[in-house]
């Protein structure tokens, strides 16, 4: 294992970490570069095991910690504290992503992929176009279902016409109706009744971290929001202990509505109050409905980070 590259996503993987670093491992083998493998930081969440499922995969094996000289590709993800423990020594041959960068540096050149489109597998997509590689059927599903994901079906504000064009070529590949599988693979994401309030709040968290100011935004999809509002007190308990234990100034927790596209927010800490600021509306019992609001990365983060 250590001496393959390693290829993953970011902590907390959603469908497009760990979709699109088996991916890449494919894409890369295809190319001759035969001695990498796709590995996860973390738990793999129900939608991703609905895709996993689908097309009867493995679960990449889990890594906790990376080694002084480990060779990595990241995926999905740049920044260090969204990244493996150790990450600082590794030796990053390569990233490819679809997010800000922030909190990175490498003391060696490196290939740099970033482009703004909706999912880290619309850019394979088009490596796989641009190398004349041909695309198999799973290959088509895993980036279907990254594209999907992220883009909630090609609804956020996220998406471009990138995700649009390779999601319609896809289709084709994959031979099956994607409208149709994307759909139940959201809504096994949006099971949350076995999880603990702790675990509703880590799901899917993204740590920032604004000129030493750390701060949380983390989401969760469903398609009943006043059925996660149910735990509220119990689910603000955990939020203040996270805040306490980090030191964080602000916790935002999305519960993003999938089908009508809607988010509530319930926003805890000391700078709880840029939210007025951010959205222009007042936090009621530490919450706000923000309509049309359904995006971390282009809707959320922005707003939060610039009044931060
Ligand atoms: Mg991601
Ligand atoms: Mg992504
Ligand atoms: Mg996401």
């Amino acid at each position: 294992m250590e001496n393959k590259v390693l290829i993953f996503g970011h902590k907390n993987p959603d469908t497009d970490s760990i979709c699109s670093s088996l991916v890449k491992e494919k894409l890369n083998k295809k190319m001759g570069k035969e001695n990498c493998v796709a590995v996860r930081l973390g738990k793999i969440n129900k939608e991703t095991k609905y895709v996993l499922n689908y097309l009867k995969i493995k679960e990449p094996e889990l890594i906790e910690v990376i080694k002084e000289g480990q060779e990595v590709i990241l995926i999905d993800h740049n920044e260090f504290n969204q990244s493996a423990d150790g990450i600082e020594k590794a030796k990053i041959l390569e990233v490819v992503d679809h997010h800000r960068i922030s909190n990175f540096e490498t003391s060696e050149p490196l290939y740099y992929t970033a482009k703004p489109f909706g999912c880290t597998s619309t850019i394979l997509f088009e490596e796989y176009k641009k190398n004349e590689v041909q695309i198999s059927e799973e290959e088509a599903i895993l980036m279907a279902s990254s594209i999907m994901s992220d883009t909630l079906l090609l609804k956020s504000p996220t998406t471009t016409d990138h995700d649009k064009k390779a999601l319609e070529e896809l289709e084709k590949v994959a031979g099956i109706n994607l409208k149709e599988y994307g759909l139940e693979m959201l809504k096994a994401g949006t099971d949350l009744n076995d999880f603990t309030v702790e675990e509703l709040i880590s799901l899917d968290a993204k740590s920032l971290d604004k000129d030493g100011t750390k701060f949380i935004i983390a989401q969760v999809n469903t398609v009943n929001i006043s059925e996660v509002l149910k735990r509220q007190e119990e689910l603000e308990r955990a939020i203040e202990k996270e805040i306490k234990e980090k030191e964080l100034k602000l916790f935002v927790f999305a519960i993003t509505d999938i089908l009508n596209s809607n988010s509530e927010i319930i926003a805890l800490g000391e700078k709880a109050d840029i939210i007025e600021k951010a959205f222009g509306k007042k936090l009621d019992n530490n919450r706000a409905f923000l309509e049309g609001v359904v995006s971390r990365k282009k809707q959320l983060l922005p707003n939060i980070d610039k009044n931060i």
